[in-house]
């Protein structure tokens, strides 16, 4: 049953976590230490990896499941434990942590699968008995035997009679899963980045206050858990280091990846069943065939600055909030933001006491989520748990998992009848906007011009909902601040015009007006079957079989394509590592097949978007009075994902004979 692991593993790791610690530090605390540091944890998760460490599934009790109710505006401490569960699970946590401490248990490795099923179905109260819920949430754990989307084959076994060379184009999150996913196969691939440094959105987004808007233990790989996260929710360059750092223990350096390499152009060809991809640098156009492209290019990459008149007489410095530029002065300066989404809510508390004067223009204004810690570190009861309970971390990890899975889609679905719109949706929607409108009520006490705006008009979860620690407010609320809702009519050399006609003196315009989401490969051009370009092929609404492949481009693989994206459950990188391990399965089942390639069938196609169509037509996102990102130019949801994520793990399970052809 011991599977030996090493310190920060390469390849050689057997479960492929690049973040596997072997040994954990021993345990000399007090018996009344321990109380006290159980009294800060998160109890099932204690309850769960003390199971796990001891081997001893018997502390698991039925009387302490946890009974995860639904996610409203708060998470329930403790899966929703009551009182007297709480009392009990942390007297049975304080006896296992005595164990623990008196055994001398500093490892646990991979465990053995009933012990695996019981935990998991104690943990989760019982869903994992669907098998897509077991089947993903052992994907996330690195301590199931069955666990890992990593091949259970090798190229080697192919190797030698069936080249395959798959081009992977990004080195963001994305880029990096494939890489990771195709280096475990042992198969051969070229890896090019437009940019001059790993890290996408992570290293491009600088900007003052950029942090993650989800918790931090949601936002890593399965296959490289890091449990000593500074920050509850990851500042920016926590992140960009985690992924630096994932590159390193995977074993990729700077000569594994082609930076400042631009895809241009890929064709494919039929004959050979390759893709010639011309690629760019500072030096000129290359040619080089692949028998498969995963494009791992990233859905918010392409700025989206609106314009307006007058705009280029602009005098002063003017920035998007992706292309920050810290030269730029601030401190005394009259600055304008535009947009009030998820990156100006980062911004603008951060420079709102730097500078003179801040103008705020919102067309819209955000619905937030309470998150009183959203700028705190772990506390230290955390990082001792982290430390000193083998893999409370990764256990803490599945946790937020778990939550995440049903997450806050029952606020976000319609009902049918509901006569709330547009404000909102159903009863649930609307009991959530009443508790975040009292929030708001309370935060801008003695400002009612503000509450007056503050409020959406929108139903909660139609946009993102992000997080709010009474910094946005307090903002709004500085002398220096001022809410802008007439809208921007015009820009003159030394400020704007608002919609109301008034002139503003401004130094400074910070564009956060987001992306171009739907714009898919933008602006690379992909040539399929019968010399058809891709974005010829979507004529602007661009669809993908679970975001991943198209009919007419055979072996072209999307990660983070269209309709993949979670927003109010589910996590990215499970999405982008699901697509990833989906690519490679292809490869796997064409050099079984002896195959040159597989193409989706129309038909596959069309019955994944009917599918997803509909139901992204039940949330909030997706009613016609709304206007959203999530939504292309045609007002259909082509960005987002509106099932829970193990319907996710479900289709990209296998790759299904039927749905595609095989060209040999
Ligand atoms: P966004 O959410 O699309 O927000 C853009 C803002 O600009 C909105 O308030 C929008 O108003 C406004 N806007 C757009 N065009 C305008 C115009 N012509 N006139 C006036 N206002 C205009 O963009 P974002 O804030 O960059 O965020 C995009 C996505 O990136 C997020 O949803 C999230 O997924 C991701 N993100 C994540 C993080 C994080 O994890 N920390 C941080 C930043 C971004 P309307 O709402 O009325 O359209």
């Amino acid at each position: 049953m011991s599977v030996t692991q090493q310190t920060h593993p390469t390849t050689e790791s057997v479960n492929g976590d690049l973040y596997w610690i072997d040994q954990y530090e021993p345990i000399t605390e007090t018996d009344t230490e321990l109380h006290e540091i159980i009294t800060s944890s998160e109890l099932p998760v204690l309850l769960a990896s003390l199971a796990a460490a001891l081997q001893d599934s018997s502390i698991l009790s039925d009387e302490l499941r946890p009974p995860l109710p639904p996610m409203g505006a708060y998470l329930k401490p403790h899966g929703g434990m009551d009182d007297t569960q709480q009392e009990k699970a942390a007297e049975v946590a304080l006896q296992a942590l005595k164990r623990l401490r008196d055994e001398r248990i500093d490892r646990v490795d991979v465990l053995p699968q009933d012990l695996v099923d019981e935990i998991l179905d104690w943990f989760t109260d019982g869903r994992t008995r669907d098998p897509s819920w077991a089947g993903q949430l052992k994907h996330e754990l690195d301590l199931a035997p069955d666990k890992n989307g990593s091949p259970r084959w090798s190229y080697e076994d192919y190797a030698g009679e069936k080249p395959f060379e798959t081009l992977v184009v990004g080195a963001g999150i994305s880029g990096l899963a494939a890489a990771w996913r195709l280096k475990e196969a042992g198969l051969p691939f070229t890896w090019i980045e437009a940019s001059h440094r790993l890290g996408g959105t992570w290293w491009k987004n600088h900007y003052p206050g950029v942090r993650l808007d989800t918790p931090t233990y949601g936002y890593s790989f399965s296959f490289a858990q890091r449990t000593d996260w500074p920050h509850q929710f990851a500042k920016g360059e926590e992140v960009l280091d985690y992924l630096e750092t994932v590159a390193e223990h995977a074993g990729f350096t700077d000569e594994s990846i082609e930076l400042n390499t631009r895809l241009v152009r890929a064709v494919f060809d039929e004959e050979t069943g390759t893709w010639t991809a011309t690629t760019a640098t500072a030096e000129g156009e290359q040619t080089r065939r692949f028998n498969a492209v995963i494009m791992g290019v990233g859905q918010l990459d392409n700025p989206h600055i609106p314009s307006w008149e007058g705009q280029e007489s602009f005098q002063g410095a003017q920035m998007h909030s992706q292309e920050w530029d810290h030269s730029v002065p601030l401190e005394g300066k009259k600055v304008a933001v535009i947009g009030t989404g998820a990156s100006a809510y980062q911004i603008v508390p951060a420079i709102a006491e730097k500078v003179d004067k801040l103008y705020v223009f919102q067309r819209s204004a955000p619905w937030m989520l309470p998150a009183p810690t959203y700028h705190e570190p772990m506390s230290p009861a955390a990082d001792w748990l982290h430390r000193k309970v083998p893999h409370y971390g990764h256990w803490f990890r599945l946790w937020v998992t778990t939550g995440g899975i049903d997450g806050r889609i029952h606020i976000a679905r319609a009902e049918e009848g509901w006569e709330g719109a547009p404000h909102s949706v159903s009863a649930a929607n609307e009991e959530f906007r009443q508790e975040i409108i009292a929030r708001y009520q309370e935060q801008y006490e003695g400002r009612e011009d503000l509450l007056k705006v503050a409020v959406p008009t929108y139903p909660p979860s139609a946009k993102r909902l992000l997080r709010d620690n009474g910094v946005w407010a307090k903002a709004l609320r500085s002398p220096r601040t001022r809410v802008v809702t007439e809208g921007l009519s015009s820009f003159v050399p030394h400020g704007l015009v608002t919609g109301g006609g008034e002139t503003l003196d401004v130094d400074v315009v910070i564009y956060a007006t987001g992306f171009r989401p739907s714009d898919y490969l933008d602006p690379i051009k992909v040539v399929g079957r019968g010399g058809l370009e891709i974005h010829d092929y979507w004529g602007g609404d661009a669809k993908a079989f679970a975001g991943i492949t198209v009919p007419n481009f055979p072996n072209l693989f999307m990660l983070l394509g269209p309709n993949t994206g979670g927003v109010v459950a589910g996590g990215l990188h499970f999405m982008i590592e699901r697509a990833a391990e989906y690519a490679v399965e292809a490869i796997h089942q064409l050099l079984k097949r002896d195959a040159k390639a597989l193409d989706l069938t129309q038909q596959a196609l069309d019955r994944f978007c009917e599918w997803v169509d509909a139901e992204n037509r039940q949330m909030t996102w997706g009613q016609p009075y709304v206007n959203t990102w999530y939504q292309n130019r045609f007002g259909r949801v082509s960005q987002v994902w509106p099932f829970r994520t193990t319907e996710y793990w479900r289709i990209t399970e296998g790759i299904i004979e039927d749905d595609y052809e095989f060209l040999t």
